[in-house]
């Protein structure tokens, strides 16, 4: 049995290794949690923490990684080889994966949504009610600039480690203008390494009513300055 390394106690989850106790009360428990967590970023080929010092800055998010040559940014999809480049290769490829959901979803946002009400109707959608037989574009991205415990999709970490599967821009737009899509939701993991895809995938839509979310409701109407 898994015990907090701490105090002994057995009422713990095995991936902090410390209990709830010890996490509120002794601070020294935050030590070993970080340190665990970035034993197991290491093991599955992601850098172990946020990369400080480096010649580059990367603006696409928050963390604001400074990558030497060589080096790959905290979400492990931005890589420095001469310039700030995706890993992928291409601004035109992101790791993730993408699939048709027929409407309506089990989004949050279903209870408000145009897609599920006559809240919007006519001006984003024509449909006063449930938009039966449309769909929304779900894009799964292989990668998230956070690093949550208990992400819901962890999965995409280890996409972003490998740096597969791949999906290209132009089969993207391609279902993006389909008729019968009427939403893009993007999630995963969270867009912020793929901002210059998506945001050119949604941008050359050119479907007003196109609305994209991330897991956190993050908007996605990005403005890329100093990429190659
Ligand atoms: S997008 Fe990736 S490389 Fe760029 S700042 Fe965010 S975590 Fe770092
Ligand atoms: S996908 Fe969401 S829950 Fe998972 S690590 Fe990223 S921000 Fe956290
Ligand atoms: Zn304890």
């Amino acid at each position: 049995m898994t015990r907090c390394e701490l105090c002994g106690s057995s009422r713990i989850s095995q991936s902090l290794s410390v209990c709830l106790e010890c996490l509120r009360e002794r601070p020294e428990s935050l030590e070993i949690v970080r340190r665990r967590r970035e034993k197991w970023r290491t093991s599955i080929g992601l850098p172990s923490h946020l990369p400080r010092g480096g010649m580059l800055k990367c603006p696409l998010c928050v963390n604001g990684c400074e990558l030497n040559e060589g080096e790959r940014g905290y979400c492990g999809t931005v890589i420095n080889r001469n310039g700030l480049r995706p890993l992928t290769g291409s601004w035109n490829l992101a790791t993730g994966l993408y699939y048709l959901d027929p409407l309506p979803t089990n989004c949050v946002a279903t209870p408000v949504c145009p897609a599920a009400t006559c809240r919007g109707y006519p001006e984003v959608t024509d449909t006063c009610g449930l938009e039966i037989g449309r769909y929304n574009l779900a894009v799964f991205y292989g990668s998230c600039n956070l690093d949550c415990f208990f992400c819901q999709n962890a999965e995409h970490r280890r996409m972003a480690a490998m740096g597969r599967p791949l999906m290209s821009l132009n089969s993207l737009l391609r279902e993006a203008l389909r008729d019968d899509v009427t939403c893009i939701c993007a999630f995963g993991g969270g867009p912020a390494h793929g901002r210059p895809s998506s945001s050119r995938s949604t941008g050359r839509s050119g479907i007003r009513r196109l609305g994209s979310r991330d897991c956190a409701g993050r908007l996605m109407d990005f403005k890329i300055r100093g990429y190659s």
